[in-house]
């Protein structure tokens, strides 16, 4: 998309090119990972934690933030704290801030989940996924534990780092006046927010609110004067026409201030979206939401893109091109690869192998 474009080639350069000695003398910011877990998710967690304390909390040792919906027990506690070299903080997500509110009637709610799980809908149909992205979407960051902190890292289990980050992400993002880091955008599932757009489109006619130019990036570009499909099937999602096309930044990592979290324009924002029920009738994502969010209230040279990061959750992945001299892509949306199971096994024994300490510092290990 046009907008990616204009981010990575206009005006986000990247932090730092080529390997660095970890540079560990500077202050840490006032900063921690944040994990939303369960206990059975366990060795996905210790996964994660090994590659992101391998390839950078090492050298920076950045506290971590658990949180659950349950209790976390002991065994959890005890092996994460084992694996972590920074401070471990684990907390309960109550009721306050998961599952339904009071101001809606939970058997409709639940009709809704359950008719979209009648229809396939990827997690549609399950109820704790729902809570977690509401969750996501507009508590996390009014969580006690994370009072104290300014920025945020979001980790996931399942999730592995390819190459050594040996500068502080944070003090980065700072001393170039970012609020919102990425390191891979892509396409939503329409059927899980039919309705998002013109809700958040809604919000921005009604709060006044003018495009600083990321909006665009969620904009279906306008089809070119001929070639308009006819009058009847136009269905304009968001006001002046404009239809979403789906882009959103994926959100199982973020690297962002909570401060905007914490704005009453993004507080307004959740409300109007949430009160639309989309949270229930809908499987509305966090990603899209916090995507929309960031694209009414900022502007592009807001927004980082971590294209130097190797990063993979699940079944996407994005690797920086034609390393180990980590020469960056021109095209870095193509950097964004869809692995089948076959794939993953092979791509999964490729990174064993370069995962093995090695003994002489720090390495730029990506392909
Ligand atoms: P996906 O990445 O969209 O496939 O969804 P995940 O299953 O990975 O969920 C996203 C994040 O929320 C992960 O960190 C999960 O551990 C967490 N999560 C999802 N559902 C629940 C839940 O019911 N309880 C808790 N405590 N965490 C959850
Ligand atoms: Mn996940």
């Amino acid at each position: 998309p046009p907008a990616i474009r204009k981010i990575s080639e206009k005006h986000d350069k990247v932090f730092v090119t080529g390997c660095l000695e970890p540079d560990t003398t500077k202050p840490r910011a006032n900063a921690a990972f944040v994990v939303l877990a369960r206990n059975k998710e366990l060795d996905g967690v210790i996964q994660s934690i090994k590659s992101i304390e391998r390839h950078f909390n090492r050298w920076y040792n950045y506290p971590y933030v658990f949180l659950n919906d349950g209790d976390f027990n002991q065994t959890f506690k005890d092996t994460v704290r084992n694996y972590t070299s920074g401070l471990v903080e684990f907390g309960k997500v109550g009721p306050d801030m998961w599952g339904y509110p009071d101001w809606i009637d939970p058997k409709v709610a639940k009709e809704g989940v359950n008719k979209q799980g009648d229809n396939a809908i990827m997690y549609g149909g399950m109820e704790s996924y729902h809570f977690m992205c509401r969750f996501y979407s507009g508590f996390f960051y009014k969580h006690p534990l994370l009072a104290k902190y300014e920025w945020y890292w979001r980790l996931e289990p399942e999730i592995k780092y390819f190459c050594d980050i040996t500068y502080d992400p944070f003090l980065k993002m700072i001393e170039s006046n970012k609020t919102y880091g990425f390191t891979i955008a892509v396409k939503e599932l329409r059927e899980t927010v039919p309705n998002i757009f013109r809700y958040a489109s809604a919000y921005k006619r009604l709060k006044g609110i003018k495009s600083q130019g990321l909006w665009e990036m969620f904009v279906e570009p306008q089809p070119e004067k001929g070639h308009e499909p006819p009058p009847d099937e136009i269905d304009p999602e968001g006001m002046d026409g404009e239809k979403y096309n789906m882009c959103h930044f994926w959100s199982n990592f973020e690297i962002a201030r909570l401060d905007f979290f914490r704005s009453k324009e993004y507080e307004d924002f959740f409300q109007m979206m949430d009160r639309s029920g989309g949270f229930w009738m809908e499987r509305w994502g966090d990603a899209p939401i916090h995507s929309l969010a960031a694209g009414a209230l900022l502007a592009p040279r807001d927004i980082h893109y971590f294209r130097d990061f190797g990063y993979r959750h699940t079944t996407i992945q994005h690797c920086p091109a034609n390393a180990p001299a980590r020469q960056l892509p021109r095209q870095p949306w193509l950097e964004v690869t869809t692995l089948d199971e076959r794939k993953r096994k092979e791509e999964d024994a490729y990174w064993e192998e370069y995962d093995a300490p090695k003994e002489n510092g720090v390495g730029c290990r990506c392909r």
